[in-house]
């Protein structure tokens, strides 16, 4: 193993924290809430556990920021870098206290009293426990949610966090060819998803967090997590996964056929066909990509071959994604999104086929908007898997 692994520079953080106050202040709200999650590790490098206890990172526009943690969370809190490197104090609160008052208390005091209507931008996936709780101690505050200020921030990824989604990208690889080159036939989708969720782990990720193992008709089934179903020789498998290291995700889907070790079990001409088409429209759409170019532009470059030879109907959702430290972010790669990619974006680009009932076929890669173009993170071959199994 590795001993070095990458992860974000402690003094990034401090930065972020600042970039964040900068964009909530043009923004013209008066401050932001951050509950646990994603915005949280990105601006402190905290996981938190997602617990009831109120853990929230308060950042006024005027003012001191801090991190609110409950007691019993202080030793993990004081660790994430800027609280240790004294960039961000940790405030901590009682089992008794009232934790939504204090964190109330502590913008009200910053902005000043008499403020008619503050304006609060929380992340978006705080609790509904928590922004009720907030809401009836702010009775006169207008809260939003703070993705457009956030997300101008976390669209773009830096040099370090590209760093991580290359290296989650290829322990995904690695974990793609261990399981075409293994057993298949006679076992069940779970069985291997398991086994899928194990590599995952062995090649690097800290978590394993989805292992979609779809085969004969489930193939067909995009979302199909797995099943009872036992793999059968002659019929395809599509097998999207993917895990995190330091926080980014990895996310590829390849497309194997399993012979079981009989050439007369290989694929039907029908299916090389639909193959060869989603192979074209994943490679074009990823030739598309350019800074400029809009994200409903990289839709429409895989939408339109496999229109023209008649699948459209059978590619039935979104082309892509973004992925970060959530594993579904903005850009999203969609008709009707006229966001312009820029160097730094980071997105899925994974059409599908699917003939419902019968079966089915994704290609799915990451891939970077360049500063001149795409660069691919994933390198396992995305030709059509043909395998004993
Ligand atoms: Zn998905
Ligand atoms: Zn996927
Ligand atoms: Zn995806």
């Amino acid at each position: 193993m590795n001993p070095i692994r990458p992860s974000i520079p402690a003094s990034r953080y401090g930065a972020r924290l600042d970039a964040v106050r900068e964009e909530a202040r043009a923004a013209g709200v008066d401050g932001l809430l951050i509950g646990v999650g994603a915005d949280m590790r990105y601006l402190t490098g905290y996981p938190a556990m997602p617990l009831e206890r109120l853990t929230m990172l308060v950042i006024p526009t005027v003012g001191d920021r801090a991190l609110v943690a409950p007691r019993l969370e202080v030793a993990p809190a004081r660790l994430c870098p800027p609280a240790a490197s004294g960039d961000l104090p940790v405030v901590t609160w009682e089992e008794s206290d009232d934790a939504h008052a204090l964190v109330a208390g502590m913008l009200t005091e910053s902005v000043g009293e008499g403020r008619p209507e503050l304006r609060i931008a929380v992340s978006d996936d705080l609790p509904a426990r928590h922004l009720l709780r907030l809401q009836g101690r702010l009775p006169d505050a207008r809260f939003e949610l703070g993705s457009p200020i956030l997300g101008a921030l976390r669209v773009v990824k830096d040099a370090d966090e590209i760093v991580l989604l290359t290296e989650a990208a290829h322990a995904a690889d690695r974990v793609v060819a261990q399981i075409a080159a293994g057993r298949l036939v006679g076992r069940t989708e779970s069985d291997v998803a398991r086994e899928v969720r194990e590599r995952l782990i062995a090649e690097g990720h800290e978590a394993a967090h989805f292992a979609i193992v779809g085969s004969g008709s489930n193939s067909a089934s995009p979302h199909h997590e797995a099943s009872e179903r036992v793999i059968q020789a002659g019929e395809p498998i599509v097998l999207d996964i993917g895990g995190s290291i330091d926080g980014y995700g990895s996310d590829i889907t390849r497309t194997l056929w399993v012979t079981g070790g009989h050439p007369s079990n290989g694929p039907d001409e029908r299916f090389r066909h639909l193959f060869g088409v989603l192979y074209g429209a994943q490679a074009a759409a990823t030739r598309a990509v350019r800074a400029g170019i809009t994200a409903e532009a990289i839709d429409s470059a895989a939408r339109g071959p496999i229109e023209a030879e008649g699948y459209g109907e059978a590619f039935f959702h979104r082309t892509g994604h973004g992925i970060g430290l959530d594993g579904h972010e903005d850009p999203y790669i969609i008709a009707g999104n006229e966001t312009p990619l820029r160097a730094g974006m980071a997105f899925s680009i994974e059409p599908g086929i699917y003939l419902v009932g019968e079966y089915g076929a994704r290609i799915e890669d990451i891939v970077v908007c360049g500063p001149d173009g795409p660069v691919t993170l994933n390198e396992a071959p995305r030709e059509l898997y043909v395998v004993d199994g």
